[in-house]
């Protein structure tokens, strides 16, 4: 069968038409499948969805309780069936929740991946590699230039950094879903068992992640007249802040910054960057690539990003792809640190 006959780009996002169901719409639909809680993949207003447990959890803590009109939970494995085409969801190692969403009729498999990453990450179930005919990917970091390195290294570099400056307040710019509580899980796996301090934007989305089962330790919520106080102390905070007088009241704060854009340091240098660590939820150029040519796809549909580089590698590599140029994504979870608003978390 084509591929258009299961899967089509629309306005409000892709759409599966024999099942009637768009994935990660942009504007309210009757049925929606949300791959993860990211703002531009999970909006608010529609009227059934299915996503992950923890998704949905994410979803109703960020926008409440009434975020759609009927939740429909579907756990990682479980095969479900829409009109006759089997709907199921699995791992994307992306945040906690996350998933890529598989569809499958008639012999033919599409998977739409959503965002992901193949590094591990102590608070995502990891990557898992689902063999099908139609790969659905983005390509945020869909250029060469974009390596991640090991995420427990860039963590290392912090601790040695507090241990160099006693007294000075480190304050880390990371997205206050899924990075933070990364960085997190990652500074206790690397024996930093004092508290991580949070912003107060961060303690929502962080109270979800440990009330679904992720350990975190303390992570006290900073308070204002304290903050001249936290000599030596980790301190998470939306990139946003990093730039706010909130910054300032802060012992001689060394400015931090955990995304895969610090991969480039002139960024890094014109955002006032001191300490950049490359930390990046998504796939890099290496892993992109790895990872099209595990799931045997034949043909790659490019959501957003590097399309093009992306799109042209595909056609080196002998598969056929199409860049899909979808508008209103572009992570809230790696967004470039001057474009981010942080969520209304
Ligand atoms: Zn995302
Ligand atoms: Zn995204």
């Amino acid at each position: 069968m084509r591929p258009e006959e299961l899967l089509i780009p629309t306005p409000a996002g892709l759409y599966c038409p024999p099942a009637d169901v768009h994935v990660d719409p942009m504007r309210p639909v009757p049925r929606a499948l949300i791959t993860h809680g990211h703002a531009d993949h999970a909006r608010p207003g529609h009227g059934a969805v299915m996503a992950t447990p923890e998704t949905l959890a994410i979803m109703a803590a960020r926008y409440g309780e009434d975020f759609c009109r009927e939740r429909q939970p579907a756990a990682y494995g479980e095969t479900i069936s829409i009109n006759g085409v089997a709907v199921s969801f699995h791992p994307a190692g992306h945040v906690l929740g996350s998933a890529q969403i598989l569809f499958e009729t008639r012999g033919f498999r599409a998977v739409v991946s959503g965002d992901y990453k193949r590094q591990s990450d102590p608070t995502a179930a990891p990557f898992e590699v689902v063999p099908c005919d139609l790969f659905v990917t983005e390509a945020t970091f869909g250029l060469p230039v974009f390596r991640h390195p090991d995420a427990a290294e860039e963590v290392a570099k912090l601790i040695d950094s507090v241990a160099l400056f006693p007294d000075r307040a480190h304050l880390v710019g990371a997205y206050s879903l899924g990075k933070a509580q990364r960085l997190i899980a990652l500074l206790r796996q690397a024996g930093w068992d004092a508290p991580v301090h949070l912003h107060g934007a961060m303690v929502r989305v962080t109270e979800v992640y440990r009330a679904l089962g992720i350990a975190l330790g303390d992570t006290p919520q900073v308070a204002a007249p304290k903050r001249k106080d936290m000599a030596g102390a980790i301190v998470l905070c939306p990139p946003s802040a990093l730039r706010e007088l909130w910054a300032r009241k802060f012992p001689d704060p060394v400015t931090v910054a955990a995304s895969g854009w610090m991969r480039v340091r002139a960024r890094a240098r014109q955002k006032g960057v001191e300490l950049p660590l490359v930390v990046s939820d998504h796939a890099d150029w290496d892993d992109l690539r790895r990872t099209i040519l595990d799931t045997g796809a034949s043909e790659v549909w490019v959501t957003h990003g590097e399309e093009d580089a992306l799109v042209h590698w595909c056609g080196t590599a002998g598969l056929k792809a199409r860049p899909l140029r979808l508008v209103g994504y572009g992570d809230e979870g790696e967004a470039e640190p001057e474009a981010a608003a942080d969520a209304p978390a």
